[in-house]
């Protein structure tokens, strides 16, 4: 049989008055006014441990929403075990029937589900409606591109000839996959831990701490939806004991990881220097760091470049992968572009994201605050650069950074070049003549290639800035902001320092989780 291609889920638009809206106001009602306790899940059993971490709200980080277990060598151990006895019977069901289960995850996450993934992505994550709306459909779009990207690699098959028929084995990876998830979207976290099953393998997961609220009712709904005990085993912990005691593991064959370029790093250095210990080579897929650009030329239509910067660089308090974090503008169009720029983010509401006319909401937790609060700092004081917007920070209540633009006087100030992962974009505006010479800094100045924009109308000018930035980003955008790829449509990923490349939700991603068997026969 086959099935085809999905279309992608529909976002749903919380009108006032609207039943969504209804529901969803309830159900961060009814969230927000407990304290659920956070089981491991390993091997289908629900694991409570003396060691827990509280959970707060970023934006009103007294108020206690969770109480999580957290996983130590034992039940690291066990996970493996778990997940490792669970391998033979998942990988022998028919994948029919291993992807209905995910199938019927997808229907439930659009028909169902929907206010409870939203409300804790919500809460847990500091995301607005928008932003929870948009990363949950991007879940069940994982899901959904994920099961036919399977079949699509499956259907693959060499050709054959009389007396001769060769096919293709598309086996799951021999050892179990050990995923690491990251805080900043729902989605990534169930769709690391999903795709290596979809193809038949089986997983160790270990959730981001500030999204475990959302990414625990992710597994609860996996495991309604008949996902198979020991399938994925949901182990929040500390990254040490996890490197110590499932990375380490010889019969890791997979690692899935979105986090940052240095704990990726350590990771391929640890498995590069116990290589000999694996029983196969570890397939190591991540996205990482980003430093993000727009890039505008003087024939760049001003307004969608500056709603591009401050949608790119403030949507989710800039705190995508993909999210904008420096910009270039050519000194002729400047003055009309900092106008915009200067009205656009004093209209922006910050604060409470139960109020659902707020643009944004606080950053995860006080060591990204304070990240900011640092290079905000520095800028204030820097003969280097001066604020456009912003430049303030509360941590009274919640972990606030107001949204910051910073035109910093040379291209490589650290603002320019570093990640920060928080609301604060660095400009640099260019001599018109100096076009050459800024996209070269601009390709050249981080080690990073994850996403980035040009703004342009005149077409040589399109055609020079795309060649000239060809290797600088994974996504580039003509005319558009660099953030917001869409499953199916923006196969996401990034180049250098940003990652693997190996496209979410795509082919791409799917085939490095299985290990293809040539059979010849002979007739
Ligand atoms: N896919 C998201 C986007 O394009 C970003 C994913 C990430 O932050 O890793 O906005």
């Amino acid at each position: 049989f086959t099935i085809s291609k999905p279309t992608n889920d529909p976002f749903l638009g919380y009108m006032p008055g609207s039943s969504e809206r209804e529901e969803l106001k309830a159900e961060l009602e009814r969230q927000s006014n407990q304290i659920v306790k956070i089981p491991l899940i390993i091997g289908g059993q629900a694991i409570y441990t003396d060691k827990t971490i509280k959970v707060t709200m970023p934006h009103d980080h007294s108020h206690v929403i969770a109480e999580c277990c957290i996983a130590g060598e034992k039940e690291l151990k066990m996970a493996v075990d778990s997940a490792l006895a669970a391998k033979e019977e998942w990988e022998s069901m028919p994948w029919e029937h291993r992807s209905a289960i995910f199938l019927k995850a997808a229907d439930h996450i659009t028909n169902s589900y929907r206010p409870v993934l939203n409300a804790s992505t919500m809460l847990g994550q500091s995301k607005t409606v928008f932003q929870a709306e948009i990363d949950i459909a991007e879940l069940a779009d994982f899901l959904r591109f994920g099961v036919w990207s399977a079949q699509e690699i499956f259907k693959d098959q060499p050709s054959s000839s009389a007396g001769i028929w060769n096919r293709q084995d598309y086996r799951p990876l021999d050892g179990f996959i050990c995923a690491i998830t990251p805080f900043n979207f729902t989605s990534i976290g169930g769709n690391l831990a999903t795709a290596p099953a979809i193809m038949g393998n089986v997983a160790v997961w270990k959730p981001s701490r500030t999204a475990v609220l959302s990414n625990y009712y992710y597994m609860k709904l996996l495991m309604w939806c008949g996902l198979p005990a020991g399938v994925i085993n949901f182990v929040p912990c500390t990254g040490s004991d996890m490197s110590q005691y499932v990375v380490s593991h010889p019969k890791m064959a997979g690692f899935h990881f979105t986090g940052s370029t240095a704990v990726f790093q350590n990771v391929w250095k640890q498995v590069g220097e116990n290589i000999a210990s694996y029983a196969n080579y570890p397939r190591l897929v991540g996205e990482t760091g980003g430093k993000d650009f727009i890039f505008a030329h003087s024939s760049a239509d001003i307004e969608p470049l500056a709603t591009a910067i401050v949608r790119g660089s403030f949507e989710y308090q800039g705190q995508k992968c993909s999210a904008c974090s420096r910009a270039f503008i050519p000194a002729s169009i400047w003055p009309q572009v900092e106008t915009l720029l200067k009205a656009h983010t004093a209209a922006l509401k910050v604060g409470d994201v139960q109020e659902f006319d707020t643009f944004m909401g606080a950053v995860i937790d006080q060591a990204s605050f304070e990240t900011c609060k640092e290079y905000i700092d520095r800028a204030a004081v820097s003969p280097d650069c001066e604020f456009v917007a912003g430049g303030a920070y509360d941590d009274s209540k919640g972990w606030f950074v107001q949204p910051t633009i910073i035109r910093c006087k040379t291209p490589t100030y650290e603002s320019m070049v570093k990640e920060i992962f928080g609301p604060i974009v660095s400009i640099y505006v260019y001599e018109d003549d100096k076009l050459d010479e800024t996209l070269s800094i601009c390709d050249s100045a981080s080690p990073y290639a994850l996403t980035g924009a040009i703004f342009a109308q005149d077409r040589q000018a399109i055609v020079k800035m795309e060649k000239a930035l060809r290797n600088a980003s994974g996504n580039f955008y003509i005319n558009d902001k660099c953030t917001g790829a869409v499953v199916g449509q923006q196969p996401f990923g990034g180049a250098r320092a940003s990652g693997t490349n190996d496209k979410a939700g795509t082919t791409l991603n799917m085939i490095r989780w299985v290990s293809a068997h040539s059979v010849k026969e002979a007739f």
